[in-house]
């Protein structure tokens, strides 16, 4: 009934207690032991449920016991080696104010931690959001069609590094037409569940969690495509 009664990282529970977050709420009591223990999550949720810190913290407390290890070189200043993006989180949402929403929200949780989080979007310019993604990214926010313009344009965004991919309205995004970016997206970062399980290797694994408010028929197909036999379902 309290946060501190999961195993999250000491730089978390501070952020937690300066977020002003005092109880988690359903959605955070079920996900965050679910994605601590390892679980791939396709979990029902509505926007002012809390659902954004219910993978954010569970996530980014993971990341801050071992960031050092897993994240990429930090890019050198004035060097004139090109310097590719390379995430250990992915969240795709279907919109502009949902990517910022969720951003913001990493923002708050990577504080005083060494992981440095980005945002983009359609709709705003991409030379400025390149620009940050150049000054090293670990957690990357963004709304599929910008995200995909930037892997397929290659040298700038790599999806090779990534542990964790979240799926955030999933259902929106598919409403929109999204189904063939998010599809590659989750096939370019080996989240394909066939090649997981090829390369079952402990600490090389890596988490999908999808979010929808609706489980139609859709979204159980994504989810049994992407998601690990044993995925956690929460309604
Ligand atoms: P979301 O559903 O992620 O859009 O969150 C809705 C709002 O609830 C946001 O403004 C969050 O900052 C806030 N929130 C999330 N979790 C908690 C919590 N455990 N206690 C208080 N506020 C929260």
């Amino acid at each position: 009934e309290r946060f501190e009664e999961a195993p999250l990282h000491p730089v978390m529970l501070r952020n937690i207690k300066l977020a002003g977050y005092e109880i988690p709420t359903p959605i955070q009591r079920y996900c965050i032991p679910a994605v601590l223990e390892g679980h791939d999550l396709l979990s029902c949720a509505q926007t002012g449920s809390g659902k954004t810190a219910a993978f954010m913290i569970p996530i980014l407390s993971k990341l801050m016991g071992k960031a050092s290890s897993l994240a990429a070189p930090r890019p050198v200043p004035g060097s004139t080696e090109p310097y590719i993006a390379q995430p250990l989180v992915l969240v795709a949402a279907p919109t502009r104010e949902l990517a910022t929403q969720i951003f913001d929200e990493s923002r708050r949780f990577c504080y005083m931690s060494k992981l440095r989080p980005c945002v983009v979007y359609g709709g705003a310019d991409s030379a400025t959001q390149r620009m940050e993604l150049k000054k090293g990214c670990d957690v990357l926010v963004g709304t599929p069609g910008r995200l995909s313009d930037f892997i397929e344009r290659g040298r700038i965004l790599s999806l090779k590094r990534l542990k964790f991919v979240v799926i955030d309205e999933a259902d929106e995004m598919l409403d929109m037409g999204f189904e063939p970016q998010i599809r590659k997206l989750l096939q370019s970062s080996g989240s394909l569940f066939f090649i997981r399980t090829l390369d079952a290797n402990e600490d090389d694994d890596q988490q999908v969690l999808m979010f929808s408010a609706t489980f139609q028929k859709a979204i159980r197909k994504l989810a049994r495509d992407f998601l690990s036999d044993d995925f956690v379902q929460i309604k």
